[in-house]
């Protein structure tokens, strides 16, 4: 998530200045799809396995710019990626790491917040907001957090006693500096 973005909308309008589909009056979902016809054109199947070539599942945060795979140096076939806001360990992420771990043989989980991220500039508040908004208060947690550090160490101890996944023994979390380009590593203790 950005750090300036709170509000929600659900307009498919393109913004003004962007190329392709937009040009001729479509959506930005015209655009994706004018692009996987190009892709499409050009790709060729690498008859790979579904199963992670380097066994590991990465965990992170939705934002926009994070490139997981230029990042880390990961190319395609190589890893899973969950993402969600915040890259918070919810339920839900431990569902695909269990799948991850259990159906198609990870070993390595890999947990990247971010500096500058949304999560940190909203609040439970956020939820009851909501609840106020559209008269029911949703199920699930909204996961802010203040502290990036702290919330890497939460997410990683999330994982390491979950007690659905196979291994647990090789969880490291960082934060990734969307300035440089680097990544931090946070000490579980
Ligand atoms: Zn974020």
């Amino acid at each position: 998530m950005t750090s300036n973005v709170v509000t929600m909308t659900t307009s498919a309008a393109v913004p003004t200045g962007s190329e392709g589909a937009i040009a001729n009056g479509g959506t930005v979902t015209d655009r994706l799809v004018e692009a996987n016809q190009r892709y499409a054109a050009e790709f060729t199947d690498p008859g790979m396995d579904a199963r992670p070539v380097l066994q590991v599942a990465v965990v992170a945060c939705m934002d926009a710019r994070l490139d997981l795979h230029k990042a880390l140096g990961l190319q395609l076939g190589d890893c899973h990626t969950i993402r969600n806001a915040g890259g918070v360990v919810t339920d839900d992420v431990i569902r695909s790491l269990t799948v991850s771990q259990r159906a198609l043989g990870t070993r390595s989980v890999v947990l990247i917040h971010h500096t500058g991220c949304g999560m940190e500039s909203i609040t439970e508040d956020f939820r009851h907001d909501l609840e106020m908004e559209v008269g029911q208060r949703p199920a699930w947690a909204v996961e802010a957090f203040r502290d990036v550090d702290q919330d890497v160490r939460q997410s990683m101890q999330r994982v390491r006693t979950s007690p659905f996944l196979l291994h647990t023994d090789d969880v490291r979390g960082f934060v990734f500096d969307v300035r440089t380009g680097l990544l931090r590593e946070i000490d579980p203790a």
